[in-house]
C-alpha cells in the first residue's frame, strides 16, 4: 500500500478528523489545513472535520478556525499540514488524538506521527493535498472553497511562482485550480496587500540594510521601531522578501526584535543554501528559506557571518 493509501484508508477509518498546522501560519499552512478540512467535508459529510490552531493573525480573509476543545481529540483522527518538526504545531492538544498524520513538503529532520507523507520536491503542502485529491478524485470531492485555499497556499509559498521550487507541476495544479469559482485576482491582491503602517516599515527596512561586498545583506528591527510603528512580529512578512529585490543580494536575513529582547531569524537566499545555519541555531526549513532563533544581537552577529561564509562559498 502506498502512503498515500494508507491516509485514505485512516481518512475512512475515523468519524472525527481534527486537522493543525504551524504556528505563525502563512497561506499555505492554513491553505493546506482548509484545503484538506474542504476536501473531506465534502467527500464525508457524515464525519466531523474541524479546523484547529488558534489564531490567524491577519490571514482572517482565508479562513477561520474552529475552537475545538481537549474532549473532541479522545478517538480522533489528528492530521498536521506543512508542519515540519512537532513543536512547530500550533495547538498543543493535538497530541491527545488516537492517531497522528504528518503531510508536509519542509526536510523531514524531526519526523513525527504514526502515518507519515514527506514530499521535499513539492513547491508547498498545499500543493500535495492537490495532489492527494487528484490521485483519488473517484472518491474525493474538491469545492471552490477549497481550490481557493490550495491556490492561496501555492501562491503564498512560490511568492507568486517565482521561486525556484516552482515546477512545471506546481503550474499545472495551479491551472487545475484556476477551473474552480473562486476570485483570484482578489485573493492574489489580498496575500500581497500590506496595511499602510507596514508599508511605511519597508522605508526603514531599506534605509538601515547593511550589505557585504559578497551579496549577503541583513536588517534588524529593533522592538523600539516596532513599537513607534504599532507594528507586530506577526505583521512583519511583507518585509521579508525586500532585500532579495536588490541586484546584488544573494542571501539575507531579517531579525526581528522580540519584547523579551531575543530575535526571530527569517533567512532568504537566491541560491546559497542557508537552512544549515537557521538549523545550527534552533531553527529549521527549507533550503532557500528559513527561520531560526537568536538570543541576543551577538548571535545575530555570529549568524550573519555564516550567511557571507555561505554567499562567499557559493560565488
Ligand atoms: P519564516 O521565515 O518564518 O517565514 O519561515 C521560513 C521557513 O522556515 C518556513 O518553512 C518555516 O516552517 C521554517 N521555520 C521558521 N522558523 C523555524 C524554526 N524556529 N524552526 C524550524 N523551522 C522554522
Amino acid at each position: 500500500m502506498t502512503i498515500q493509501e494508507e491516509i485514505l484508508k485512516k481518512i475512512k477509518e475515523y468519524q472525527k478528523i481534527i486537522i493543525h498546522r504551524h504556528q505563525s501560519p502563512d497561506p499555505d499552512a492554513l491553505g493546506s489545513q482548509g484545503g484538506l478540512a474542504e476536501i473531506l467535508k465534502a467527500s464525508f459529510p457524515e464525519k466531523t472535520i474541524l479546523k484547529a490552531g488558534g489564531s490567524v493573525n491577519d490571514l482572517g480573509f482565508l479562513i477561520h478556525m474552529d475552537e475545538v476543545p481537549k474532549e473532541e481529540y479522545e478517538g480522533a483522527l489528528v492530521i498536521v499540514t506543512d508542519t515540519a518538526n512537532a513543536p512547530r504545531i500550533s495547538g498543543e492538544l493535538y497530541a491527545n488524538g488516537e492517531k497522528l498524520i504528518k503531510i508536509d513538503h519542509h526536510p523531514d529532520d524531526e519526523p513525527y506521527g504514526d502515518l507519515s507523507w514527506v514530499n521535499t520536491g513539492a513547491s508547498s503542502c498545499s500543493e500535495i493535498i492537490y495532489d492527494f485529491y487528484d490521485q483519488f478524485q473517484s472518491e474525493l470531492t474538491l469545492t471552490d472553497e477549497g481550490a481557493r485555499l490550495l491556490y492561496a497556499g501555492i501562491v503564498g509559498d512560490t511568492g507568486r511562482f517565482m521561486y525556484p521550487s516552482t515546477t512545471p507541476h506546481t503550474l499545472q495544479v495551479a491551472s487545475n485550480l484556476r477551473e474552480y469559482d473562486f476570485d483570484a485576482p482578489l485573493l492574489n491582491r489580498q496575500i500581497a496587500e500590506m496595511p499602510l503602517k507596514v508599508a511605511k516599515l519597508s522605508g526603514y527596512v531599506l534605509q538601515n540594510l547593511e550589505m557585504d561586498e559578497s551579496g549577503a545583506a541583513r536588517i534588524v528591527l529593533p522592538q523600539s521601531i516596532l513599537l513607534e510603528n504599532d507594528v507586530l512580529d506577526s505583521e512583519t512578512s511583507a518585509l521579508i522578501p525586500l532585500a532579495g529585490q536588490i541586484d546584488n543580494v544573494v542571501a539575507w536575513g531579517l531579525f526581528v526584535e522580540q519584547p523579551e529582547g531575543n530575535y526571530r531569524a527569517r533567512l532568504r537566499s537566491k541560491g546559497p543554501v542557508i537552512n544549515t545555519i537557521a538549523k545550527k541555531h534552533n531553527g529549521g526549513g527549507h533550503p532557500l528559506a528559513s527561520g531560526a532563533k537568536a538570543v541576543d544581537l551577538t548571535e545575530v552577529d555570529a549568524m550573519y557571518q555564516e550567511i557571507i561564509e555561505a554567499v562567499k562559498e557559493y560565488n
